[in-house]
């Protein structure tokens, strides 16, 4: 028998009698492999959840930088005052405005009254508005008679007043005393002293109450 016949037979031996050894630490070896094996993937499990919760989420609208809000703009402030019509005397009126035909007692028939006769006990006749004096004079139907023209269309026209010391082109501003109440109107005759005053827009008369201002001076 060779030298290595006898070293197989003696480990052959050696594995019959420490078969039940062999087998324990094979199991043990197995198991440890596993939990070992269970353990790494756990840890790099573990770590690629990490790297997801790591990573900063940037959604679309979450931002602080809100964007920048339009400048907002004043109303543009009109350069032109506003255009107002002040009461042409300090008294009353006492015929209003009609487009409708009215009797008139001064002239025996049916009429339309397109202006406003005021009365006062000053008689003192003021300008409605800043204007220019378009025309002046005398008829037998208007009396003495003043036309004042004002920007943006407006023309006013002032009648039955005594003789004006105003000539066409004057500028007379708001207020002005322009003229005084007087009976030279033939078509208002029979009326005590007073002013029939007239509005037009754009050539058309208009109601002048619904123009005026009317305060007390
Ligand atoms: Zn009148």
């Amino acid at each position: 028998m060779s030298k290595f016949s006898v070293a197989v037979k003696r480990f052959g031996g050696f594995l019959k009698r420490n078969a039940f050894y062999l087998l324990v630490i094979f199991l043990i070896a197995s198991v440890a492999t596993v939990i070992a094996l269970a353990v790494t993937y756990n840890q790099n499990s573990d770590d690629v959840v990490g790297n997801v919760q790591d990573v900063p989420v940037v959604k679309p609208d979450d931002t602080d930088d809100d964007p920048p809000s339009p400048p907002v703009q004043d109303d543009p402030v009109d350069p032109t005052p506003k255009q107002t019509f002040i009461c042409p005397c300090n008294g009353d009126v006492i015929e209003d405005f009609s487009s409708l035909l009215v009797w008139s007692e001064s002239m025996k028939d049916f009429r339309s009254h397109k202006g406003v006769d005021f009365a006062s006990e000053d008689l003192k006749v003021f300008a409605a508005c800043e204007g220019t004096v378009k025309s002046t004079g005398y008829n037998r139907l208007d009396g003495y008679y003043i036309v004042l023209e004002h920007a943006n269309g407006y023309e006013t026209k002032y009648m039955s007043l005594s003789e004006p010391a105003l000539k066409v082109g004057d500028k007379v501003s708001q207020g002005d005393n322009i003229g005084t109440m007087a009976t030279t109107q033939g078509s208002e005759s029979v009326k005590n002293a007073h002013l029939h005053f007239e509005m037009y827009k754009d050539g058309a008369p208009i109601d002048p109450i619904a123009m005026l201002v009317l305060d007390e001076k």
